[in-house]
């Protein structure tokens, strides 16, 4: 059995925050063991809890739409959530869960080494954009220790409201080539010296 694997078959034991007590399934997050690109929702929801998978109902299929716009398939990415277990009533996962589940993401990005992590939505969002206001900085790249951290609006939102789907899809649309010339961006310098977000 892989590291991940085994990592995927602990999160499936977890009971380290309060949503292990009402999930059906916990979702570890799916897709090749070393994916180029990793993205990060936010929680499973009622879909995601019953088949054990991310990404599964109608934002998944906005994603994979999305996805397929830049010519790549959902089974060549690498897709998860900051909480591996379904918050009550698709609520937003609070403070708590997030840190106990944080270990478990860390390790994925380790075992994975993604050229570029997207975040989907806010809380995915605040892991590594401090402070950071999704309107200011969506479609921005950062690059640190090698990796492009890239955040975008959760696909969900766009489905509520329809005005971001385009801002989504153009967010999509520059992914192929931020990835083309990784090799040619800035690192970031270290927070203290930052003032800026992004990159250009
Ligand atoms: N929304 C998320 O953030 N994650 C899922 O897995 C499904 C919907």
């Amino acid at each position: 059995m892989s590291e991940l694997e085994i990592l995927h078959n602990q999160i499936q034991t977890c009971t380290l925050c309060k949503l292990h007590a009402g999930r059906t399934n916990a979702v570890p997050g799916e897709g090749p063991a070393h994916a180029d690109i990793m993205f990060i929702g936010e929680g499973p929801g009622f879909h995601e809890d019953k088949q054990g998978r991310p990404f599964v109902g109608a934002a998944g299929r906005f994603l994979e739409e999305l996805l397929e716009s830049i010519g790549f398939k959902r089974e060549q990415v690498f897709i998860t959530n900051v909480v591996k277990c379904r918050p009550p009533a698709n609520r937003d996962p609070e403070t708590d869960e997030i840190e106990a589940c944080r270990g478990y993401l860390d390790q994925q990005i380790e075992l994975i080494q993604p050229k570029m992590v997207v975040t989907l939505g806010r809380f995915s969002m605040a892991r590594y954009f401090t402070n950071a206001k999704i309107s200011q900085i969506h479609g921005k790249p950062k690059k640190m220790d090698g990796v492009i951290y890239y955040p975008m609006y959760h696909p969900a939102a766009a489905l509520h409201q329809p005005s971001l789907r385009r801002t989504v899809q153009e967010d999509m649309g520059r992914i192929p080539q931020l990835l083309a010339d990784i090799d040619r961006l800035v690192e970031e310098e270290p927070p203290e010296n930052v003032e800026q977000l992004s990159l250009f």
